[in-house]
C-alpha cells in the first residue's frame, strides 16, 4: 500500500464490477440508465452535484425529471456504490472508498476532487464525552483543491 496524497483511486473496470455486485446482490436490474450512472462515477472518482449528473443524464431524455435522477442516485447510495454529502444545500455524490477504511475527505468545492484525510478528530474529541456512547461520526473540510486554488 502506498501513501499517495491522492484518493485510493481503482481502475474504472474495478468500480463498474464491484457497482454491478452490489446491484446484483440488492436485486435491483442494470438498466441502461444505471449503467451509465455507474459508468459516469467510476469513470471520474470525485463528488458530482446531483444536478450535475441529472444535466448529463437528461441531455438524452429530455423528459425524464430531476427526482427520477435523485431517486437513482439516493438507492445507489443506499446500496452501498456512492456516498453522499452535502455542500450549501446540494447533494453530491461520489463512488464509495473501498476498502473503507477509517478516514475522512477534503472535498473541492469547484471540482469536486476528493483528498483523503488521515487524521482523525475524534481522538481529540472522546475526552470531553466521558460517559456518552458515541455512534459515529462525520468529519469533512471543504474547499478549493490546490489546482483550483491556483486557477484562482
Ligand atoms: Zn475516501
Ligand atoms: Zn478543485
Ligand atoms: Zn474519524
Amino acid at each position: 500500500m502506498t501513501h499517495s496524497h491522492s484518493e485510493t483511486v481503482h481502475s474504472p473496470d474495478e468500480m463498474t464490477q464491484r457497482a454491478y455486485e452490489l446491484l446484483k446482490e440488492s436485486g435491483f436490474k442494470l438498466t441502461k440508465k444505471r449503467r451509465e450512472l455507474i459508468d459516469i462515477f467510476s469513470n471520474d472518482q470525485r463528488y458530482f452535484k446531483a444536478t450535475e449528473i441529472h444535466e448529463r443524464l437528461s441531455a438524452d431524455r429530455p423528459t425524464m425529471s430531476y427526482n427520477t435522477t435523485y431517486r437513482n442516485l439516493y438507492d445507489f447510495a443506499e446500496i452501498g456504490i456512492l456516498e453522499m454529502t452535502e455542500y450549501n444545500q446540494e447533494q453530491m455524490f461520489k463512488v464509495s472508498c473501498f476498502p473503507n477504511t477509517h478516514h475522512h475527505h477534503f472535498i473541492c468545492t469547484q471540482c469536486g476532487k476528493v483528498i483523503p484525510i488521515h487524521a482523525c478528530p475524534m481522538d481529540q474529541v472522546e475526552s470531553d464525552l466521558s460517559g456518552a456512547e458515541i455512534q459515529s461520526h462525520r468529519f469533512e473540510v471543504f474547499g478549493l483543491c490546490p489546482q483550483c486554488a491556483q486557477a484562482g
